[in-house]
């Protein structure tokens, strides 16, 4: 194990700073985030209706 060179955990990129994250990742995933989110947000919808299941109901 070696723990002194940590690795970005989206691109595997030695050395990412301070996070485990290396700044370009950090700075794609910030940037689609919102997007994604609208986008995961409407797919988890979709397969909580077509389960059939009502998460406000839990
Ligand atoms: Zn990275």
């Amino acid at each position: 194990m070696t723990e002194q060179k940590r690795r970005c955990m989206v691109c595997g990129k030695p050395d990412p700073g301070e996070d485990s994250i290396c700044p370009v990742c950090k700075a794609l995933i910030r940037g689609e985030a919102l997007d994604h989110q609208k986008q995961i947000k409407k797919d988890a919808d979709r397969e909580l209706h077509k389960e059939g299941s009502d998460p406000l109901k839990k």
